[in-house]
């Protein structure tokens, strides 16, 4: 099979060019270091195919140096984009190190066909085989589709250097088909072509996948606490209710009010309330375990789910941190601020039927009745619908949601 060279060549220029810029129009002005870094890359390749390209037009060191020297530099862009993506330092003279002894290997060996391939090739596989280094990280939970692209965009690269690099060693190749359209050529350029396409729409891939997860955090938690906000806590109850229903285990929840909390913004101002919500926020997540969720319900209550809980144990719990929360002191501004809270408690066993808003309402009324009966304190309810609107003087405390007022 013979390709045409001439017109592959200039099919990856346009291909990294276009790329490249379409790549820095999206990351302009953006902070997407990463994206900017990889069309740098992307750009510099597209130039070192054009001098790839010029092989014949242009006096052949200057083509052979300036191709492999600025593929070199295009791949150690690509590597920097990496190691930005995952927030590691740059070290530049590193970067440019393999670079600089590609370059005078090939300036050294210009006469020496076989060798320079074999060194180019070696020199070129290291370094895209850098690049999939740096794509694994060990903190990854789950492997991204985009980091799976560029890493099959960067193995396929090594493996065609590779494939170089045996043609070098066992002289396969003839010097004079560079332009001409060897089998090994075209497969070479074809694959790199591959490369550039798959690696760098996965690069996207990755950024986008990264923007997603934020996002899909930033809708989940709240903002100033940083603990699941309101929405994400009643799915998560929601779906424990569920669960305690078919495994017949008991569960708990408790809604945790800060005391007089008003009185602290009135006397302190807003950003010192900010401040003890995030206090007591603390307090309450290094006390409950592992598998117990906390989330903001309202301004200064907290709803806390608790898994496989009976009411005796999430009431020890919710004493616990009532007396955690009256032994700190929140500090502000050189401010030493003192809050107690209110927590009400239900637990028990679920029947089929029961629903998550029951158990708000439940733990509601008991908060209620800590309130009632004097504040930092903890009251608890053992049996959904127990506790009637009636029993608490008809009141409607502000935490019911509105489809139990
Ligand atoms: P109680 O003991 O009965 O619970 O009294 P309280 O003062 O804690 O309750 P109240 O409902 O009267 O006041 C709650 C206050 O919480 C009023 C509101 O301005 C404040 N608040 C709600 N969200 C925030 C917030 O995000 N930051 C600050 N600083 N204050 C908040
Ligand atoms: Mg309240
Ligand atoms: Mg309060």
């Amino acid at each position: 099979m013979t390709f045409n060279v001439p017109t592959l060549l200039l099919i990856i220029v346009l291909a990294s060019g276009l790329m490249a810029l379409a790549m820095m129009t999206v990351a302009w002005g953006e902070r997407h270091e990463g994206l900017q870094l990889w069309a740098a890359g992307l750009g510099i390749n597209a130039l070192a195919y054009v001098f790839f390209g010029l092989r014949g037009a242009i006096s052949e060191p200057l083509s052979i140096v300036l191709g492999n020297g600025l593929t070199s530099i295009a791949l150690s862009y690509m590597l920097a984009a990496v190691l930005r993506f995952h927030g590691r330092a740059l070290h530049w003279p590193l970067l440019w190190l393999p670079t600089l002894l590609l370059s005078a290997a090939l300036l050294l060996l210009l006469d020496h066909f076989h060798l320079r391939v074999v060194v180019a090739s070696l020199v070129l596989a290291g370094q895209s085989a850098a690049i999939l280094a740096a794509l694994y990280t060990r903190r990854r939970s789950t492997i991204g589709r985009g980091v799976l692209l560029v890493m099959a965009g960067m193995g396929m690269a090594v493996l065609v250097m590779l494939l170089r690099t045996f043609a070098g060693v066992t002289g396969t190749l003839n010097a004079e088909s560079f332009l001409q359209g060897s089998a090994l050529q075209g497969l070479t350029f074809v694959t790199t072509l591959a490369v550039l396409l798959v690696a760098s729409l996965g690069f996207v891939f990755m950024t986008k996948e990264r923007a997603d997860e934020a996002n899909r955090r930033l809708a989940a938690l709240d903002e100033l606490t940083g603990v699941a906000n309101r929405r994400s806590i009643i799915a998560a109850l929601d779906r424990d209710v569920g669960r305690a229903i078919r495994t017949h285990e008991s569960m708990a929840v408790m809604m945790v009010d800060i005391d007089h909390f008003k009185r602290v913004n009135d006397t302190y101002g807003h950003l010192a309330g900010d401040q003890v919500l995030r206090c007591v926020v603390d307090v309450i997540q290094h006390r409950i375990r592992a598998q117990d969720i906390v989330g903001r319900y309202g301004g200064e209550e907290f709803l806390v789910v608790l898994a496989d809980t009976s009411a005796q144990g999430a009431r020890q719990l919710a004493e616990q941190l009532r007396a955690a929360v009256q032994a700190t002191h929140c500090a502000y501004s050189g401010e030493s601020i003192a809050v107690t809270v209110s927590v009400g408690v239900f637990g028990g066993r679920l029947e089929p039927g029961d629903s998550w808003d029951q158990l708000i309402h439940a733990a509601d009324m008991a908060l209620y009745r800590a309130k009632q009966d004097g504040r930092n304190r903890v009251e608890t309810v053992e049996a959904l619908g127990r506790v009637t609107r009636q029993g608490v003087a008809g009141s409607t405390p502000e935490t019911c949601p509105s489809s139990l007022v």
